[in-house]
């Protein structure tokens, strides 16, 4: 079990996930945060999430790790020591009323438990990441299936953006952005993350 010290967040990092949301492909990382207390890590347990804000989208994400303090022009593979797969769960509805207003997103993405995380695994690179799809299956279906090849801005952009911009250190986590097929989750959903055919992490929707 790791205790994160930041956690950072890419949005619309997947074309096909930013057109059916109706968003524009960005032309620089969108980035956001979300607090500590969002985080929580997968052991097949039952997990609340809000009951009254309307619907909760999954969105399943590679989480990488910093180890180290970044400074401008390192690796990812000398700074990133394990990754994960995540949920940067959204209340839509929430966000969507705040995206009107043009107000921060922090209510619609960092709520408690909005950051589910499988346990980490040692990293094996960038290149490793490419042989792997990733998916989120609900209730035996899947859902959603992603690989890095169809990023926006890999990795290294990723770090570099997030070192110059707000720093990166020993404990820090990136979510690395969603591929498309978000949806919402319900009360009693049994959910699942896997790394090619590998379980990596379930939970029970409360
Ligand atoms: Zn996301």
């Amino acid at each position: 079990m790791i205790v994160p010290k930041n956690i950072y967040c890419i949005g619309r990092n997947y074309a096909e996930h930013a057109s059916e949301l109706g968003n524009e492909i960005p032309n620089q990382p969108l980035l956001f945060s979300k607090p500590t207390h969002a985080y929580v890590e997968t052991s097949n347990q039952i997990i609340n999430l809000p009951t009254n804000q309307g619907e909760i989208h999954h969105e399943i994400e590679i989480v990488l790790h910093i180890q180290q303090i970044v400074k401008k022009g390192d690796l990812v593979e000398d700074v990133v020591s394990h990754m994960a797969l995540g949920l940067d769960l959204t209340l839509r509805d929430v966000q969507t009323e705040l995206k009107k207003k043009g107000h921060p997103w922090l209510r619609a993405k960092g709520f408690k438990n909005s950051a589910i995380v499988t346990p980490f695994w040692i990293f094996e690179g960038t290149n490793d990441c490419y042989k792997h799809d990733f998916s989120f299956v609900i209730n035996d279906k899947i859902v959603q299936v992603g690989n890095i090849k169809n990023m926006l801005f890999p990795f290294q952009t990723i770090v570099d953006e997030c070192q110059e911009s707000f720093g990166l250190g020993n404990g820090d986590l990136i979510f690395t952005g969603t591929p498309k097929g978000v949806g919402p989750l319900r009360s009693g959903d049994r959910c699942q993350m896997y790394w090619g055919n590998e379980l990596r992490g379930s939970f029970i929707v409360a």
